[in-house]
């Protein structure tokens, strides 16, 4: 290989270009006429002048020796590798094929390469348990940072003030009363949490509940709340007065409203009407009965004893210091207040068995958690659109009194389980898809066909528009076209439109889309291994480049660049013996030295690939420079696209914070003692504009960025992401990456991203139906107006999360409409358009919002929301704005729909029963409340990756699975129950699993059996067991391989590969462990479960009052 090196003389083709901002395409966009929108287009992705010579100065040409010219460049500290690399560079190619990579498993016949794997990721739907929950914090669990233990003391501050006094505390909790009757018998002794171990005192003074069977039970009703309204769990209340109560007297009876007589709910029926406490389903969770039988099955337990809150119960916060024994009691039985597990179950039981049918308007789906199929009779499936109330208020008073956000979170390329249809592709020719006149507003099952066929009345607009003769067709007699079950966009919620050349920018079909490779070669990279690595892994993984259909191999091509202060650039044309190196060390003005055979087909160049990746790593193998570049290798990137006249992928692998001169330059500036200050905000800001600039040209491009971190210090996510974050790419970070420990779940996730379906240079729209429109939106993307969401990339994984508001009167009759439009370009170069219609019921009754909402999209909202607010306010500002939203929306169900009660009671709607729990989730989550061993970069990352997230994902980040290992069943194939996340809920004599998307914890109790610790680790005590491991053993017995198949499936559900960490109770790293038991008081300060619950019982009360 021969390599080029020389100054830059100037872009041939680099220049800013003026067309840029036609992107706005009106045809798309619905501005303008079908002609008219190229025009715009036009400037935008035009061949500059300079494109067709990008014949490089002589200089550039490959053959002429190493950088010995004397260019500028020379002078560069990357010039003296040089002539090293050219002797190994010169090395002879390996051989035609390359070799497997070694260490790493080979995409064929791995799990991982299954076009539907990921199918399990998404909603739900996962091979068998569903997904859940959620909480927060990405890798704050390094080798290195071991957590140290934090004092306590500051806690409890964070929301709001605390009540003034102890009186009042006492008022307010005893206002809590939860009078719940039903439920409790104490658990079996000798289930492994009855008979606490001495570290883990008994929850309550009562016994616990048995496990019940069944669905509430309806005329149990006590403490319910009197409410007629069937669907909100009322905690339970004391009477009128709390100064009647004595604590410790029971409840029951006392404010027992009579049992709700609720009108059947649709769909959820079985739940419980919610008091708390009361009526609880089966518990998975405890007790009952456990030694390995599923415990649903075991008959109700006797009346249990009453619970209450008492209000000597609100633990103070030095409490926690405290050793366990000697804390005193909760007086709030946990139990009795509303449970994830629980509500999680029920759903799972009502729902899971039967498909969702899409026919109805309005229709809540199934929980994320619950596994079901859908079938698309005319509205989108809940996989491509949820939304945070399926009936929304008709006007915009009634919306804001409500405080209900109406949102809806989008995830346009979603992929399905095999068992459901993908959209199907309709092909309307020359003529493209019919739309609206004036709305512009796609074909779709709502529109309505009158005057015996020839025209159609728009379901957005009500503009009537004449039908095209190629579209027209007769009526039958009840006014619907007789083909109407023949043509997807009549009749489906969900299809797809060839776009026609007027779609496409430039007024000309896209080329198909390139990845490039660009991988830091500085002395970190080299030294990890990473450089070895990633290049053996690309010699396999490039054969499984996302492909179109049946096609045989993938349209994409690639080109590969590697850098540290320097680009280098190689020419691997087929025709070559060796690939060539060409240096680009001017990097204040970036562009790309060769055209021709940078970009290749994979197949053609394959010989030449192969030897070019077997001699990078030698190539850099003595490398000093420490120094990187970041910003040059986007534009490096961005240029190559540019000058092929594509959109593409950049797979960017990067290890420090770029300090070389060059644009983009950052300096460290964490500083942790911005944290609690005004200007912590500035920590998730980036720290030049210098980014967004070059976001907006990237996305102008198509040009999609993924970014994958190995960071051994602070790098600056917040400025590095960027570019991902705003061209709708991913980020990828492991801190303190060691090749031994991190390789598998670093390559997995490599290989998913490479080969995940992903659409380009993509602008999404959302139209509704008068009335209502769409004013915000939140996720990875750019937008250049008000209205389209552009995206330079847009995979399988991405949510766009909407925001409605009303603009006028909406009807009960008539109802609300969405139609979301995709443009994109496949990865074969064919542009498409992907449509999504989904319609609302409306309402006059609040109560008709309250009994349709869905809880998990609403946190999905509410932690977008938080998220992006701390970039502007203080995040002590966000979190109270966030209890005051919740409480204005609870004090209006309570206010407006409840039955009147006691002011004591609490009362929450069914739908929104979890509200209070999960909202104390985001409130405590690094990015709203960081623990001391959470890092800047961590918090970044978090920021950034949950905006993107869909609802299945925010829900098991908030709100992690914890699953007891001990009590799975190896004969099947089912989970074990899920239980709360609570330290109170482990048994040291089992083993758990928790998992939040991002991580996987292995809990193992101090008094765990010697035999299951020989079965799963292969040592013979619990002293012998590494938590250095970073996967289980694999050991030949039933147990190990349960466990190791549950590990298998959960990974599989998820769209990242979760880092495992053992954690041995009472060992330090058990630290970071808890800090996901989310109903427990938070190290940092986060409230517990029944500590918040209190708080927003009385925030409500006072609102009310
Ligand atoms: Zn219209």
């Amino acid at each position: 290989m021969s390599v080029n090196q020389q100054a830059h003389t100037g872009p041939p083709y680099g220049q800013p270009q003026p067309g840029y901002q036609g992107y706005q395409q009106p045809a798309y966009g619905g501005q303008s006429l079908p002609g008219v929108p190229q025009s715009q287009y036009g400037a935008y992705n035009g061949p500059m002048p300079g494109y067709q010579q990008p014949v490089p100065p002589q200089g550039y040409f490959p053959s002429l020796g190493f950088p010995s010219k004397g260019s500028p460049v020379s002078l560069n500290s990357d010039t003296s590798l040089a002539p090293n690399f050219i002797g190994s560079l010169r090395a002879p190619p390996t051989s035609g094929a390359p070799p497997p990579a070694s260490g790493a498993s080979h995409p064929s016949g791995h799990l991982a390469y299954s076009p539907f794997e990921h199918g399990d990721v998404q909603n739900g739907i996962p091979a068998s348990a569903a997904p859940m929950q959620r909480p927060p914090a990405s890798q704050p669990f390094l080798p290195g940072s071991a957590p140290t233990p934090v004092s306590q003391i500051s806690t409890f501050q964070q929301y709001g003030p605390p009540p003034a006094s102890v009186q009042q505390l006492r008022n307010h909790m005893a206002g809590m009363t939860i009078g719940s009757t039903a439920a409790s018998a104490p658990p079996p002794a000798g289930l492994g949490y009855g008979v606490g171990p001495s570290s883990y005192p008994p929850t309550t003074g009562a016994p616990r509940p048995p496990a019940m069977p069944g669905p509430p039970l309806t005329g149990q009703t006590v403490a319910g709340p009197p409410s007629s309204q069937p669907n909100h769990v009322s905690s339970p209340p004391p009477p009128s007065s709390m100064a009647g109560l004595h604590p410790g007297t029971p409840m029951s009876g006392l404010h027992g409203p009579p049992p709700p007589t609720h009108p059947p709910q649709p769909g959820y029926q079985m739940q419980q009407n919610g008091s708390f406490g009361q009526m609880r389903g089966p518990q998975p969770n405890y007790g009952g009965a456990y030694p390995g039988a599923p415990n649903y099955g075991s008959p109700p337990g006797p009346p249990p004893p009453p619970k209450r809150l008492d209000p000597d119960s609100i633990p103070s916060p030095q409490l926690n210091e405290l050793p366990p024994q000697q804390k005193p009691r909760h007086r709030i039985d946990p139990d009795a207040i509303p449970s994830p597990i629980q509500v999680i179950e029920d759903d799972r039981n009502n729902r899971g068995s039967e498909p969702f049918v899409t026919g109805v308007r309005g229709q809540v789906p199934p929980l994320v958690t619950t596994n079901f199929l859908v079938k698309d009779q005319g509205n989108a499936s809940p996989r491509y659109i949820r939304c945070t109330s399926y009936n929304i208020p008709c006007t915009s008073d009634m919306a804001k009194q409500s405080q209900v956000p109406l949102a809806a979170v989008i995830k346009p390329l979603a992929t399905l389980p095999p068992e459901e249809t993908l959209p199907y592709l309709v092909d309307h020719g020359e003529s493209g898809p019919v739309r609206c006149n004036r709305c512009k507003a796609y074909m779709c099952p709502f529109m309505q066909f009158i005057e015996g066929g020839r025209r159609f009345q728009c379901c957005f607009c009500s503009c009537v528009t004449e039908v095209p003769p190629h579209y027209f067709q007769h009526l039958d007699h009840t006014g619907k076209r007789v083909d109407f079950y023949d043509r997807p966009e009549l009749s489906l919620g969900s299809y797809e439109f060839l776009a026609t050349v007027d779609y496409c920018k430039n007024n000309k079909f896209p080329s198909p889309p390139a990845f490039i490779f660009m991988i830091d070669v500085s002395y970190n990279a080299v030294k990890s291994g990473l450089v070895r690595l990633i290049c053996e892994e690309l010699k396999s993984l490039l054969d499984y480049l996302p492909r179109e259909g049946n096609m045989e191999e993938s349209a994409i091509r690639v080109g590969f660049v590697t850098y540290n202060k320097v680009l280098h650039f190689y020419n691997v044309k087929s025709s070559l013996a060796q690939p060539q190196m060409m240096v680009v060390s001017d990097v204040a003005d970036m562009f790309v030295p060769l055209l021709d055979g940078f970009l290749v087909n994979v197949n053609e160049s394959r010989t030449v690939i192969a030897s070019l990746l077997d001699q990078i790593p030698e190539m850099f193998a003595d490398t000093r420079e420490t120094e990187t570049v970041f910003a040059p290798v986007i534009q490096a990137g961005l240029e190559a696209l540019k000058a092929a006249e594509c959109a593409g992928k950049l797979f960017i692998f990067h290890t420090s914070l770029p300090i070389a001169e060059a644009p983009g330059k950052l300096k460290n500036r964490d500083d942790r003692k911005l944290i609690n200050t005004d200007k912590e905000k500035t920590l998730f800001q980036p720290q030049t504009s210098f980014y967004n600039n070059l976001a907006k040209d990237c996305v102008a491009q198509g040009c999609c960025v993924d970014l994958f971190l190995f960071p051994n210090q602070y790098l600056d996510v917040a400025t590095l992401g960027v570019v991902p974050y705003q061209t709708g790419g991913s980020i990828y970070k492991y801190a303190y990456f060691q090749l031994e420990t991190d390789q598998y779940r670093f390559l997995n996730d490599l290989r998913r991203d490479v080969q995940k379906e992903v659409g380009f240079d993509a602008v999404m729209r959302v139209r509704t139906s008068t009335g209502i429109r769409a004013t915000d939106f939140f996720g990875a993307f750019y937008m250049s107006n008000t209205t389209d969401v552009e995206m330079a990339g847009l995979d399988c994984d991405k949510t766009i999360t909407v925001e409605f508001k009303h603009d006028d009167k909406l009807s009960e009759d008539s109802g609300a409409l969405l139609q979301c439009a995709l443009l994109y370009t496949s990865c074969a170069g064919q542009r498409r358009l992907r449509i999504h219609n989904l319609s609302l019921n409306c309402c006059t009754q609040l109560a008709d919002l309250y009994r349709n909402c869905e809880t998990d999209t609403l946190i999905n909202y509410l932690a977008k929301y938080a998220y992006r607010g701390v970039l502007n306010s203080p995040v002590k500002t966000v979190r109270d704005a966030l209890i005051n939203q919740c409480a204005q929306i609870l004090a209006c169900y309570r206010k407006n729909c409840a039955s009147p009660s006691s002011a004591g009671q609490l009362i929450l709607p069914e739908c929104m029963k979890l509200l209070p729990v999960y909202l104390n989730c985001v409130l405590k989550s690094d990015v709203l409340q960081p623990g001391p061993e959470v890092t800047t970069d961590d918090r970044a990352y978090i920021r950034q990756l949950v905006t993107s997230m869909d609802v299945a994902e925010t829900n098991v980040f908030f709100y992690p699975r914890l699953l007891p290992l001990t009590k799975a069943d190896v004969d099947s194939d089912s989970l074990p129950a899920a239980i709360r996340n609570s330290e109170e809920r482990l048994s040291k004599g089992d083993i758990y699993l928790l998992e939040n998307g991002l991580n996987v914890f292995v809990w193992v109790g101090v008094s765990v059996q010697q035999g299951l610790i020989q079965n799963l680790f292969g040592v013979s005590s619990f002293s012998q067991i590494s938590n250095a491991l970073s996967t289980l053993p694999v050991l030949e017995n039933p147990f190990s391989k349960k466990v190791r198949s549950i590990v298998d499936m959960i990974q599989g559900q998820r769209s990242r590969y979760m880092k495992l960490i053992i954690v041995k109770q009472e060992d330090k790293l058990e630290m970071l462990f808890k800090h996901f038991l989310v109903e427990d008081k938070s190290l940092s300060g986060g409230a517990s479960y029944v500590d918040f619950l209190c708080h927003m019982h009385k925030e409500i009360r006072q609102l009310l009052s």
